[in-house]
């Protein structure tokens, strides 16, 4: 099969990812095999190519938005032939304490797609059957790619910082994951603002009916209940933590942080304002979305690429490129 495949994290400059013909994934006992045909990009994806998350493996297929229909491991729940996606969350123990606690997002041992085990960024790839997820037939493929993580994550966001509907809810950073919570906020009559660099994320963010956009640096005009923050930056958290009202939240969705800048606590952080992570997905979380999704009928915004210019949809995402989602078109 033909994949995109990481050897030596680096600098997506150097085109990390080399485009090879490879064995297909051997089907193993609790997993299905996919016919890969979509891929949503995501960050965290360039974080692992580029070697600042370190944990995987020695030679990987990145990916972690699979759309996909299953070619064999059927079992009656999952017939062939069935479409599904895959997420971040390839996999739990089912034992540790937070398994057994309902916080399988914080499993002690994980398996990761794209991360721990092989990912979508080829023709076919293996899932534990207990988690992949059927997708709402009224998205194409390449349309249900970027809720898998973008939208589930962005998703769990809005729980995390605690939305409550018709609160004044600010965004920093409008990419994949923001201009589908912006979405979900609006179908919750909530009132959203927007920080975010580019005038091209900020005409975006205009188009989805934001409330009020601004720059990175702008303050909004108004003090916010809940602040989700999507750059991998943490002067962002600060600018948000300086938004929120009393008792506010600020979620920060970002697996990784470049650090977070000094603060003054009597001014942010008094007056029982919370800054939490966002740290992956339960199956709920998952199955909660999708289901939202198809009922308020969820349309990304995606640009594609075609597999063998997997290390140019990176380097675009790096840029700032993308208006809304980048996805991996391998088969349609
Ligand atoms: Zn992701
Ligand atoms: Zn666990």
């Amino acid at each position: 099969m033909k994949a995109a495949v990481l050897t030596k994290p680096q600098a997506i400059s150097n085109r990390p990812l080399e485009i090879r013909d490879i064995a297909p994934p051997v089907l193993q006992p609790g997993m299905v095999l996919l016919r890969v045909k979509a891929c949503g990009v995501c960050r965290t994806d360039l974080h692992i190519v580029e070697g600042e998350l370190t944990q995987g493996r020695e030679i990987l297929i990145p990916g972690h938005q699979i759309v996909g229909e299953i070619v064999d491991g059927a079992t009656a729940d999952l017939p062939l032939a069935t479409r599904v996606g895959v997420s971040w969350m390839g996999g739990t123990d089912g034992t540790c304490w937070y398994c057994r606690h309902g916080m399988e997002n914080l499993c002690d041992a994980p398996t990761f797609t794209g991360y721990t085990r092989n990912g979508g960024y080829a023709e076919f790839a293996l899932a534990r059957a207990d988690f992949v997820f059927r997708l709402p037939k009224s998205l194409d493929d390449i349309l249900a790619a970027p809720l898998l993580c973008a939208g589930i994550i962005g998703f769990r966001s809005l729980r995390v910082a605690g939305v409550e509907p018709g609160e004044k809810v600010g965004l920093y950073g409008f990419g994949a994951s923001a201009h589908l919570a912006i979405e979900v906020l609006h179908e919750w009559k909530c009132k959203v603002y927007v920080s975010t660099r580019g005038a091209s994320h900020r005409q975006l963010a205009a188009s989805f009916g934001a409330e009020w956009v601004g720059s990175e640096s702008d303050k909004p005009p108004v003090e916010l209940d809940r602040a989700i923050t999507f750059a991998p930056s943490g002067e962002v958290v600060i600018a948000a933590l300086s938004a929120l009202r009393k008792g506010g939240v600020v979620a920060i969705n970002a697996v990784h942080l470049d650090h977070i800048p000094q603060f003054d606590y009597d001014r942010l952080l008094w007056g029982e304002r919370q800054m939490r992570s966002v740290a992956n997905m339960t199956r709920d979380d998952a199955r909660d979305f999708l289901r939202l999704a198809s009922e308020i009928k969820l349309r990304p915004k995606v640009t594609t690429f075609d597999l063998d210019h997997a290390n140019e949809a990176l380097a675009a995402v790096k840029r700032d490129a993308i208006d809304g989602a980048a996805v991996i078109v391998v088969r349609t």
